[in-house]
C-alpha cells in the first residue's frame, strides 16, 4: 500500500468494500476505473485503456464522462454486472487533502430504477432464497413498482427452479454459505446475477413490511432481501409495499419443462416472445396491464370460482362492444402509475411525470362511467379502487404547467395563478421585458438608427446592437461598449443595466421558487402512493380482462365451463399459436375424455400433428385457468392442479446429459409428482433408446400412470405394439392421426380419429417412395413374423412382477450386447474405486 498515492489508497479501500462491483470512482467530470476493473471495463465497454501515475508505478485506468455514464452503466448491468457509484461527497475547493468520497448507490440488475434501463412491459424482480427446515422461502421485490411477495416452496430444489423460471428475475440474493450446486443451477437455468447477504434482520421502522408474514423462515427470507436493498440502495424506500404471502397452492403448478415446452412466454428456439401464448393474448394498452398479463399466465388459478369469475368478467366485456372500444381509448391515456409511485417515493419524478399523472387521473371518471354501463357485479367490484382523486387532480391541474421541461431546475414548471409570490416575480420580469421593448423604440428615435435593436444573451445579458455603418450616430457618453462583432457593436446604458438587474433577479427568484413549490407538490404526492398502487392494480386487471375479451372475440374463442368431475371435453379445438401462423387452414380436433378415460394413446406417423394436438390441449387448459376463453367450439374442462410435459425435441436444458436422460428426467418428474387432478403430456417416450428398451419403458410408464397416478394423460407413440393395451387397460383409449394417400403422395390430414393407426403405414410410405417390390414384400413378411413372435404380453397389474417382453426373440443376443455397451459407455470410471470397477465388469460379463 505504501507505494500508492493517497487517492489510490482511498480508491483501494473503497474497492475492498465493493469487490463484486465495478467501482465508478468520481473524479471531476469523469467516473474513473482502475486496476482490474479498468482492464475488464475497457473490454466490455469498448473504451480506451490508459494509465495513471499511482505512486511508485503506473496503474491501468479508463473512464467515462459523468453526463453519459448512464449508458455505460446500462451496458454493464445488461451483461449481469453490478456498478458501485462512488461520488465526491465534499466540495473539492474546501477539501483538505484527498476529497472525501463515498459509494452512494450500488446499481445491480435487480435494483435498477431509472427508466431507460427498465423494460416497461416487464417487472424487474430481485429475489432471495432462504433454505431452512426443508422449506425454501422465495421472496420477490420489484423496486420500480414497490411490489413485494414471499412464497414458500416445500419440495425439492427443482421445484424452486420451476417457481423462479419464466419470472422476470434478474438477480437472486442468497446466504454466503448457500449450496454451491444450487448456486450453479441458478446461473445455468435462470441466467441471473447472484448476490450474497447474511444479515437477516429488519430495521424497526420497516417492520410493517412483514406484518402479513407469520412463519419465521419467510420473515427471515424477506428480511435478507430487504437488507440487501437497504445496504446497496441507500435511498428512500417508502413505496415498498407490505410483503404479500403468495400461497403457491392456490395456483396451477407448472414445472420448468412445461413452462418451456409449452412456450408460454418465451419460445424455445430463440427465447423471444414470438410464437408464444403471451404474444397471442397480449392486447393490453398499458405497461401495467402487460406486466399483469405475464403474472396471470405464470400463475393459472385453481379455485373454480375465481376462474369462473374471470370468465364472467370477460363475457361481460365481450357483450359490450362500445364500452370495450371506449375503455381501450381511455386506457391509452393511463400512464404507468405503479412505476410513477416508485419514482415519487424515490423523489425522482419530474414535472412531466406529474403532468402524466394528471392526464391519467383525468380519464378515470370516464373509465368509471364506462364500466358502470357493464352490468355485471364482478366488474362493478373493480370500481371500488378506481377513485378519481379529485383533490390530486385539481392540485396538479392548477399547479403543473402544460408543457414543462424535463429539468425541474430551470423554471417553466408551475402555472400562473398557483402562487401569488411567483406571479409577482413573473410580473416583474414580464414587465421588464415590455419595458425593454419600449426602450428599443425610444432609442431608435433618439439616435435615428432604424436598425438598432435590443437583444439578450446568457453571457452578456441585455445589450443594444448597432451595425458598424451607423456607429457614428451613437453617443459614446451614454453608450458603453460591451462586445464587438464582425459588423456590429453591442452597448449597454445605465438605464438598461438597472432594469436588467431587476429582470434577472426576478427571473432567478421565480426559478428558485418554482423548484421549491414543485418539491412541495411532489412531497404531497407521497401520501397518495398506496392509493395509486391500488388504482394501478385495478386498472391493470381491467386492461388484461379487456385484452382477453378482445382476443377472444377476434379469434373466435369460446367460454369454457369448468368441472371437478374429471371430464376433459373439447370440440373443434385449435392450437392458439399455430393457428395464427399457419398459411393453410388449421384442422380443428376434438378430445373427449370422460371420468373413466385417463389415458389417450395417440399413434400416427411423424409430422402427422401429434405433438401439436397435445400442446393445444395443455394450452387450452392454461388459457381457461388464467381466465381467458379458449380456441374451440365447446370446452368442458376439469381444473388441473398441475401440467407435466415431455414434448418436442429434448434439448440441452441440462447440459452434459443425453437426450434420453433428459427425457427420462422429465418423465420421472411427471410420474412422481402428478396427482389424479393433473394433466400429463408425454410425446414419444422412449424414442431416445433402442427399440425394445424404449418400447418396454413406454409401456411400463403408461401402465404406471394408468394404475397409480390416474392423471389425465396424452401419450403419443410410434410403437404400434402399444395399441393392444386398449384391450387390457380399462381407462386407456386409442386415437390416431389420419393420413391419406393422394396421387401417390402422403397427405397429412392432421385429423384425430378414434382407434389405432394403420400398422403397416411405414412400409406403405416406402412403397409410395417406389422402393423395389422385393424390399416391400420382404418388409411385409418380416413385419408379420415380428407380430407373431413379439407380441406384447397381456398388461400386468401393478403388483405383478416385471414384464419380460423380449423372451425368446431372435434379437435377444445383440440387444444384450448393445445394452452392455451402453452401460459401459455411460459409466463414470473416474468416480469408481478399483473394486467397484471389478464388480461392474463382472456384472457386464455375466450379461453377455
Ligand atoms: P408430430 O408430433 O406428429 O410429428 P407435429 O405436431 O409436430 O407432428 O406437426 C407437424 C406439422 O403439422 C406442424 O408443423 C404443423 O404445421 C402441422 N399441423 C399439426 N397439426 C395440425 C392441424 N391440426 N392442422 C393443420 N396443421 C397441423
Amino acid at each position: 500500500m505504501a507505494e500508492y498515492t493517497p487517492m489510490i489508497k482511498q480508491y483501494l479501500k473503497i474497492k475492498d468494500e465493493n469487490q463484486d462491483a465495478f467501482l465508478f470512482f468520481r473524479m471531476g467530470d469523469f467516473y474513473e476505473l482502475f486496476f482490474d476493473d479498468a482492464l475488464k471495463a475497457a473490454k466490455e465497454l469498448e473504451i480506451t485503456l490508459t494509465q495513471r501515475d499511482g505512486g511508485a508505478k503506473k496503474i491501468p485506468m479508463c473512464g467515462v464522462p459523468y453526463h453519459s455514464a448512464e449508458n455505460y452503466i446500462k451496458k454493464l448491468i445488461e451483461k449481469g454486472y453490478k456498478v458501485a457509484i462512488c461520488e465526491q461527497v465534499e466540495d473539492p475547493k474546501v477539501a483538505k487533502g484527498v476529497v472525501k468520497r463515498e459509494v452512494v448507490q450500488v446499481v445491480t440488475p435487480g435494483t435498477i430504477m431509472e427508466g431507460s434501463m427498465l423494460n416497461e412491459d416487464e417487472n424487474n424482480f430481485l429475489a432471495s432464497i432462504t433454505y431452512e427446515d426443508d422449506i425454501y422461502a422465495v421472496s420477490y421485490v420489484d423496486l420500480s413498482t414497490g411490489e413485494s411477495s414471499v412464497s414458500q416452496v416445500s419440495g425439492t430444489w427443482k421445484d424452486v427452479l420451476s417457481e423462479l423460471y419464466n419470472r422476470p428475475v434478474k438477480e437472486v440474493v442468497i446466504a454466503s454459505d448457500f449450496d454451491d450446486s444450487w448456486k450453479e443451477s441458478l446461473v445455468h437455468y435462470l441466467n441471473v446475477t447472484i448476490s450474497e447477504e447474511d444479515d437477516c434482520s429488519l430495521p424497526e421502522e420497516f417492520s410493517y413490511l412483514i406484518e402479513k408474514l407469520e412463519q419465521p423462515v419467510l420473515i427471515k427470507g424477506f428480511s435478507r432481501l430487504f437488507q440487501y436493498i437497504y445496504r446497496s440502495q441507500k435511498r428512500f424506500l417508502s413505496h415498498l409495499q407490505q410483503a404479500e404471502y403468495v400461497e403457491l397452492e392456490q395456483y396451477m403448478k407448472l414445472d420448468l419443462y412445461s413452462k418451456r415446452n409449452l412456450e408460454l412466454m418465451e419460445s424455445i428456439r430463440d427465447k423471444s416472445r414470438q410464437g408464444t401464448l403471451l404474444e397471442v393474448l397480449d392486447r393490453t394498452s398499458t405497461a401495467m396491464g402487460a406486466r399483469r398479463l405475464k403474472k396471470w399466465i405464470d400463475r393459472p388459478l385453481l379455485s373454480q370460482s375465481s376462474i369462473e369469475r374471470r370468465h364472467k368478467q370477460v363475457q361481460a366485456l365481450m357483450d359490450h362492444f362500445f364500452e370495450r372500444e371506449e375503455l381501450k381509448e381511455s386506457l391509452k391515456d393511463v400512464y404507468d402509475l405503479e412505476r410513477l409511485a416508485g419514482r415519487i417515493s424515490y423523489g425522482n419524478v419530474n414535472a412531466r411525470d406529474l403532468l402524466q399523472l394528471k392526464k391519467s387521473l383525468k380519464v378515470l371518471p370516464s373509465i368509471r362511467e364506462t364500466l358502470l354501463q357493464v352490468d355485471e357485479p364482478t366488474i362493478q367490484e373493480l370500481l371500488e379502487d378506481i377513485q378519481p382523486y379529485k383533490e390530486v387532480y385539481e392540485l396538479l391541474d392548477t399547479s403543473v404547467s402544460e408543457d414543462p421541461p424535463i429539468l425541474i431546475t430551470e423554471g417553466d414548471i408551475i402555472k400562473d395563478g398557483y402562487n401569488s409570490q411567483l406571479d409577482e416575480y413573473r410580473e416583474a420580469s414580464r414587465n421588464g421585458r415590455t419595458w425593454v421593448a419600449n426602450l428599443e423604440a425610444q432609442e431608435r428615435e433618439r439616435t435615428g438608427i432604424k436598425s438598432l435593436k435590443i437583444g439578450f444573451n446568457k453571457v452578456f445579458g441585455y445589450y443594444i446592437e448597432v451595425t458598424k455603418s451607423h456607429l457614428n450616430n451613437v453617443n459614446l457618453e451614454r453608450f458603453e461598449r460591451k462586445q464587438t462583432l464582425a459588423n456590429a457593436e453591442r452597448f449597454i446604458t445605465d438605464e438598461l443595466k438597472e432594469k436588467e438587474q431587476l429582470i434577472l433577479e426576478a427571473k432567478d427568484k421565480s426559478v428558485a421558487l418554482e423548484y421549491e413549490l414543485f418539491v412541495e407538490i411532489r412531497d404531497r404526492m407521497k401520501a397518495y402512493i398506496p392509493a395509486l398502487q391500488l388504482l394501478a392494480e385495478q386498472i391493470s386487471n381491467i386492461d388484461v380482462l379487456l385484452s382477453f375479451a378482445n382476443v377472444s372475440e377476434e379469434n373466435d374463442y369460446t367460454r369454457p365451463s369448468m368441472n371437478r368431475n374429471k371430464q376433459l371435453i373439447i370440440e373443434q379445438g385449435r392450437h392458439p399459436v399455430v393457428e395464427q401462423v399457419m398459411k393453410e387452414e388449421f384442422v380443428p380436433n376434438d378430445i373427449r375424455m370422460d371420468e373413466r378415460t385417463n389415458v389417450l394413446l395417440i399413434t400416427g406417423p411423424n409430422m402427422a400433428g401429434k405433438s401439436t394436438y397435445m400442446r393445444q390441449v395443455g394450452l387450452t387448459a392454461i388459457m381457461a385457468q388464467i381466465g381467458c376463453f379458449v380456441p374451440a367450439s365447446v370446452a368442458d374442462l376439469s381444473v388441473f392442479d398441475q401440467i407435466f410435459t415431455r414434448i418436442g425435441a429434448a434439448d440441452d436444458l441440462v447440459s452434459g446429459q443425453s437426450t434420453f436422460m433428459v427425457e427420462m428426467l422429465e418423465a420421472e418428474h411427471a410420474v412422481r409428482n402428478a396427482t389424479d387432478e393433473s394433466l400429463i403430456l408425454l410425446d414419444e417416450i422412449g424414442r431416445g433408446t433402442s427399440t425394445y428398451d424404449g418400447m418396454a419403458l413406454a409401456q411400463s410408464i403408461v401402465e404406471y400412470i394408468h394404475h397409480e397416478v390416474k392423471a389425465k394423460t396424452l401419450f403419443s407413440t410410434h410403437y404400434h405394439e402399444l395399441t393392444t393395451l386398449e384391450d387390457s387397460l380399462d381407462h386407456l383409449e386409442n386415437v390416431h392421426v389420419e393420413v391419406d394417400e393422394r396421387d401417390g403422395e402422403v397427405v397429412f390430414l392432421h385429423h384425430i380419429k378414434k382407434g389405432k393407426a394403420d400398422k403397416s403405414y411405414g412400409i406403405h410410405v416406402a412403397k409410395l417412395a417406389d422402393l423395389p417390390d422385393e424390399i416391400i414384400d420382404r418388409a411385409y413378411h418380416l413385419l408379420h413374423t415380428f407380430e407373431t413372435t413379439n407380441t406384447i404380453r397381456e398388461s400386468h397389474s401393478s403388483d405383478e412382477e416385471q414384464l419380460t417382453l423380449f423372451e425368446g426373440t431372435p434379437e435377444m443376443s445383440w440387444t444384450k450386447e448393445i445394452e452392455a455397451m451402453d452401460e459401459l459407455k455411460n459409466k463414470n470410471l473416474m468416480q469408481m474405486t478399483p473394486m467397484d470397477a471389478m464388480n461392474f465388469l463382472y456384472e457386464i460379463q455375466k450379461k453377455l
